[in-house]
């Protein structure tokens, strides 16, 4: 059984799109002089501070290759977590989007975390009030609350699980399987995705991801038949139109390792395309193509790159690292109510290493 209960619109409270504001914010594009003097800057005040930079698979590409050649790691969002807590930096730099600083401040309370605009933030988590999300829990006492990595510290907080997209069907299907039932947020795709593979009892909050949400059914299964033989690989936070027709649905760091161990004359991506920078990184030679985020009459026939992702540039590590700008808080109590549900996830991967795991596929390949 799923039920939509609650739906947010895709505006602030201006009324304005949401994205206006973060699309206002990205940097103009450096010249290669530039970026390589931005980088040099970068790296010295890394090394300056003992500071390491841990980098989402959607940020620019030069910041994932400022992470890989300063001792960081580019990843997903699990691994980024997990990278933050345990490695020695007093400071951690998190390039993404806000609640992936607000994780790492979590688990790793006695480090500054930095993020290079404190404005990037994910649809998902604007979407899901913790206020609101509260009287949703508490209308629903008999469910175990498993929210999204894409939420609030405060939404962290009321929840009984957090998980990612790499490790939510395991940690699902082990509730269910315990025989409970399921209060899901914030991801309506996603949540459909787990529900029709485990047959679950999950109520849903009605959230989406502004970028996957814009893939289209229709004009992926055109693409498709001008690429016989292509692999089609989907992030479930796509509609279902589009997940219906992936060979591989998964994480981002389970899509890249489709790639790089795939033998495919071709492979259709329907997520950020930022991914893609790593997945030619790693798979050199292999034919990418960015999955349709919209019809025939329109001039962009992929956008799918997150704004706020966006937002992350070479600039912003200089200046965050520079001025101390850019420092996450999240207070007390929130912070240790929210860390317990993250806690659980990680232990829950630890003690089942195959819970991030594709069929076939190596896990984690992309966290360098
Ligand atoms: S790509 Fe989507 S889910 Fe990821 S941060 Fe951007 S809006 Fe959020």
């Amino acid at each position: 059984m799923s039920q939509v209960l609650f739906d947010y619109t895709r505006q602030d409270a201006t009324g304005a799109s949401c994205t206006a504001h973060a699309w206002a914010k990205v940097p103009e594009p450096l010249t290669p002089d530039q970026r390589q003097s931005w980088k040099e800057r970068a790296k010295a005040l890394l090394a300056k501070h003992q500071a390491v930079l841990v980098a989402h698979y959607y940020v620019d590409g030069d910041l994932q290759d400022l992470a890989l050649e300063s001792g960081g790691c580019v990843a997903d969002s699990l691994e980024m977590a997990r990278f933050g807590r345990d490695h020695a930096a007093k400071t951690l730099v998190v390039a993404g989007v806000r609640f992936m600083g607000e994780s790492a401040k979590i688990l790793s309370p006695d480090k500054r975390v930095l993020m290079p605009d404190l404005d990037a933030t994910c649809s998902l988590d604007l979407g899901c009030p913790a206020d609101d999300f509260a009287r949703f829990c508490d209308a629903h006492p008999d469910r175990k609350v498993v929210v999204y990595a894409n939420t609030s510290a405060a939404v962290k907080a009321r929840a009984d699980w957090m998980v990612t997209s790499s490790c939510a069907l395991a940690i699902v299907k082990h509730l269910k399987d315990q025989g409970e039932k399921i209060l899901w947020a914030p991801d309506r795709h996603l949540g459909r995705y787990i529900q029709q593979q485990t047959h679950a009892d999950m109520l849903m909050w009605n959230g989406a991801c502004i970028v996957h949400d814009e893939f289209k059914g229709l004009e992926l299964d055109l693409l498709k038949s001008q690429h016989p033989g292509a692999m089609v690989l989907v992030h479930p936070e796509s509609p279902e139109s589009v997940v219906k027709q992936a060979d591989v649905v998964g994480s981002t760091s389970q899509l890249l390792n489709a790639v790089v161990q795939g033998n495919a004359p071709a492979y259709i991506v329907a997520t950020d395309n930022g991914i893609l920078h790593r997945m030619r990184q790693l798979a050199p030679g292999k034919t990418l193509i960015e999955a349709p985020t919209a019809g025939n009459s329109a001039t962009c026939k992929s956008c799918a790159h997150c704004p706020w992702m966006a937002m992350n540039a070479l600039q912003g590590v200089v200046s965050c690292l520079e001025s101390g700008t850019g420092e996450i808080h999240v207070e007390e109590p929130i912070r240790s109510q929210a860390l317990g549900c993250i806690e659980r996830m990680l232990d829950f991967v630890k003690r089942n290493p195959t819970a991030t795991q594709k069929p076939g596929l190596v896990p984690n390949i992309g966290a360098a």
